[in-house]
């Protein structure tokens, strides 16, 4: 999730990209560059923030009226200055900034290497910029045919900014799945951006591509045609937002941001890792390590926090859908408990930000037993991935809110692709079994967009809620861990005391705590165990306990008892943990906020853990 930022007209480019791209540093900053023509394609890059582009370009030549700039947040290849943006085609002449993932970059470029391209970095961004020229030699097309020729061809999201020393007067754009908005200026000025935060103060009339349209801009014109050649009229429309709101997308927090992004970052995570139509799939963990998961004894699972909590999900599949056994284990406990572990053994660390110092400790001390470790993470190139064996990044996106939302259902997400992928080297899913669970997984996204559409009810519920002292949480069997994860997002942002029970422990003790002030939230989705929870309702109804139930669409039984029922979208049980979670999250982003507490920056949290 990079920004990106590109100018062309009569002032200097060079202060406006550095501008734009500071105000899109929260889109990522594991490096920032920007090219420049004037004459020459100047291009300076430097991994880390901006500022330290800033630094890098002291002294050096920025004059140009044309020119662009990226901010990146990596998604194929390590974050240093070789795989920072701009990149340039073979001969040099042609520039690219890229926002997104060329899922087909693999075969691309292996064909471009047989025909004489040499790569300079490990993005899978490089390689469009060689096809561009590539087709345009073969061809003999301009550049703008060129760039539709191209994208033809391929797969992926991007939202992508293309200068060329031959053509100083031209600056083109596309985009399908990455956002990009085109800013209209006064004389022929134009812009383009990730968002609108780079243009506000230079003009308020822009236009937002649509999903695989390309924007041309020559000689102060602007035109715009999709990549199957059909001509559009440009929608010029007026900004009336101010800065902070458009970083944000509009929403008041980067959590509440980050929470309606979800399926899209589901989305990203699964995308180009599965063939739904053949049943296999498309992750270098499982081909390479295709030997290993088929002899394992065991996983161990390591994680801190939600985390932790992914990897209970996780334990849940591994042992359900590949009958492997499983173990969950604090990273913090599991470095310091001498713990059984041996060359039988897969570890599977997982990590939002890849640097959580217990998590690093316990891949030490896994590594030196002899274990096989499997990262996942989503900073690229962070400790824990350059630890491991393997593994693979859960393409959410920078998280900003240090209360992790979207990160979580990534990882369930890669999780549940893995529990399939084992199964399979394993002899224990068909290819049919694998069909369908991947034709489930992509109706994910658009189900966790309908559970978000529970929020108007969710802030009423929260109305009533945001005084209370303590809360349970209860689930069973794929709801335990979703029960755990609820009551620790409001733990982290409303300061409530939680706790998370698996429902049929209540009786074993904390049904001691229930009275009529205590607000019991349950999942009582319908599954293998939906009676079961629903006497463990009748339990707190009981003793005057308030029941806040996550049920299925349509669901009669549970409605009649509970004060509160929130729905959600009917889903095989072993995805239940990517929807059910959602409303929990709402929840908790909603009382805090009646609360008047800080919920990007909770008191006492930090958003990557890097001390023990
Ligand atoms: N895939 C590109 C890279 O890793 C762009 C990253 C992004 O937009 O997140 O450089």
């Amino acid at each position: 999730m990079c920004g990106i930022v590109a100018y062309i007209g009569p002032r200097e480019a060079y202060p406006i990209l550095i501008k734009g791209l500071k105000r899109l540093e929260y889109r990522g900053y594991d490096s920032a560059g920007v090219a420049l023509l004037n004459g020459d394609l100047n291009i300076y890059k430097k991994k880390g923030k901006v500022s330290d582009l800033e630094e890098a370009t002291k002294g050096k030549d920025t004059h140009s009226h044309l020119g662009m700039g990226h901010t990146r947040w990596a998604t194929h290849g390590e974050p240093n200055d070789k795989n920072s943006h701009p990149h340039v085609s073979q001969s040099g002449d042609i520039a690219i900034i890229h926002n997104g993932i060329i899922e087909n970059y693999g075969t691309l470029k292996e064909e471009l290497i047989n025909r004489g391209h040499e790569f300079k970095s490990d993005t899978d961004t490089e390689v469009l910029v060689h096809l561009i020229e590539d087709v345009q030699q073969n061809t003999g097309v301009a550049l703008d045919e060129a760039v539709r020729l191209a994208l033809q061809e391929v797969v992926g999201a991007y939202a992508i900014v293309i200068i060329s020393k031959n053509d100083p007067t031209k600056m083109i754009g596309a985009r399908k799945g990455s956002p990009m908005v085109v800013g209209i200026g006064e004389d022929g000025e134009y812009f383009i951006a990730s968002d609108a935060t780079p243009i506000i103060e230079y003009t308020k009339n822009v236009t937002y591509l649509n999903d695989g349209e390309i924007a041309f801009i020559k000689d102060g014109k602007l035109s715009v045609k999709t990549i199957n050649n059909v001509e559009k009229t440009p929608y010029i429309e007026t900004l009336e937002m101010n800065l902070e709101a458009i970083e944000k997308g509009g929403y008041e927090h980067f959590m509440l941001k980050e929470i309606h992004e979800q399926p899209r970052s589901i989305y990203d995570s699964l995308r180009g890792r599965f063939n739904p139509n053949t049943g296999s799939f498309a992750m270098r963990s499982l081909k390479e390590y295709e030997g290993k998961i088929k002899n394992l004894n065991r996983i161990i699972i390591v994680g801190c926090g939600t985390s932790w909590h992914a990897g209970l999900v996780g334990e849940y599949l591994f042992e359900d859908i590949a009958r492997i056994p499983v173990e969950v284990e604090y990273a913090s406990e599991f470095r310091y408990r001498n713990p059984v572990i041996n060359e039988d053994d897969l570890v599977i660390a997982i990590s939002q930000s890849g640097e959580t110092a217990d998590t690093l400790a316990a891949i030490e001390l896994a590594k030196e037993k002899g274990a096989t470790i499997f990262g996942l993470c989503n900073v690229v190139g962070s400790s824990i991935p350059r630890a491991s064996h393997a593994g693979a990044y859960t393409h959410a996106g920078p998280e900003i809110g240090v209360a992790s939302t979207k990160a979580f259902t990534a990882q369930v997400s890669i999780l549940t692709l893995w529990a399939y992928g084992f199964a399979e080297i394993r002899g224990k899913a068909t290819k049919e079994q694998l069909r369908n669970a991947f034709a489930e997984m992509e109706t994910i996204p658009d189900k966790v967009k309908k559970a978000l559409e529970c929020e108007a009810q969710v802030i009423e519920i929260a109305r009533t809620f945001s005084e209370v002292h303590n809360a349970l949480y209860l689930g069973r069997g794929y709801g335990f861990p979703v029960a755990l994860e609820g009551a620790l997002k409001l733990k982290e942002i409303s300061y409530i005391h939680a706790e998370g029970y698996p429902a049929a422990e209540m009786k074993h003790g904390p049904i001691a705590l229930i009275d009529e002030n205590m607000p019991v939230v349950v999942i009582a989705t319908k599954g293998n165990i939906y009676e079961k929870v629903i006497s463990n309702i009748q339990e707190v109804k009981a003793r005057k306990g308030k029941i806040i139930a996550i049920v299925t669409e349509g669901d009669t039984k549970v409605r009649a008892m509970a004060d509160y029922t929130i729905e959600i979208p009917e889903t095989s049980e072993f995805l239940e943990p990517l929807v059910s979670t959602i409303p929990l999250q709402l929840l908790s982003y909603h009382v805090a906020v009646n609360r008047g507490c800080n919920v990007d920056q909770p008191r006492n949290l930090a958003k990557s853990v890097t001390v023990e």
